[in-house]
């Protein structure tokens, strides 16, 4: 079992809506990991308890190449601790807001990368649902790793619950409908666009007109 006494902790690497993430290195083997800091207080607050043991025990479930590893995780009074693979190359997000876009080539081998991802995600009955430049990390050797799984769900029925980010949702989710894996496929069309062109394609200035594109 682990503690936070176990690790070295260094810098931030990012934070998104809820977490927090920092560089670490387990003392005694060096190993290099990304701790994934959570506040109890803020779970209780956005009802997120759901959520988190999804991302948990789903992202734990899954190996694969372009897949973030999530190695375990422990808890204190006020935190939990995600103990993640570490990807060296940050977001994909950062690759494409510095170059504007991506040659053809790239596009192809992160596209190809992802596939092969949610091949593999949907082979097990499991869908992202939040697909977005933000939760593609690169390791460093720059290759894809889909991270974060917040949103995902493990099941071979039809879905409800509206999640992910307007620019990357389905007309099916958009419309409230219920949703499955194609979801996710969707997303990718979304996402070869917008490597290919710097932005996705429905983006509009207001969350309205990106509904109505
Ligand atoms: P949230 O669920 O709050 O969106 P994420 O898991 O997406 O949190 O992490 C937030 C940000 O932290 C990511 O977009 C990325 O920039 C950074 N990050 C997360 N995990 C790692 C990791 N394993 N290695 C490097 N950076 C990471
Ligand atoms: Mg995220
Ligand atoms: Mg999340």
């Amino acid at each position: 079992q682990w503690s936070l006494a176990d690790f070295e902790i260094g810098g931030p690497l990012g934070k998104g809506k809820f977490g927090r993430v920092y560089l670490a290195r387990e003392a005694k083997s060096k190993y290099i990991v990304a701790l994934k800091v959570i506040f109890k207080e803020q779970i209780e607050k956005y009802k997120i308890h759901h959520q988190l043991r999804r991302e948990m025990e789903i992202q734990t479930s899954l190996s694969h190449p372009n897949i973030l590893r999530l190695f375990g995780w422990f808890d204190d009074d006020e935190r939990i601790f995600l103990i993640l693979e570490y990807a060296h190359g940050g977001e994909l997000y950062g690759v494409l807001k510095k170059n504007g876009h991506l040659t053809e080539q790239q596009a192809a081998t992160y596209i190809a990368s992802l596939s092969q991802a949610l091949a593999y995600c949907h082979g097990k009955c499991v869908i992202h649902r939040d697909i977005k430049p933000e939760n593609l990390l690169l390791d460093h050797e720059g290759r894809l790793k889909i991270a974060d799984f917040g949103w995902s769900v493990q099941s071979s029925n039809k879905r409800k619950t509206m999640c992910g980010t307007l620019d990357y949702l389905a007309p099916e989710m958009v419309e409230n409908r219920d949703h499955d894996y194609a979801v996710d496929n969707w997303t990718l069309g979304i996402l070869c666009y917008e490597f290919l062109y710097g932005n996705p394609p429905f983006e509009a200035e207001s969350q309205k007109d990106t509904f109505k594109r």
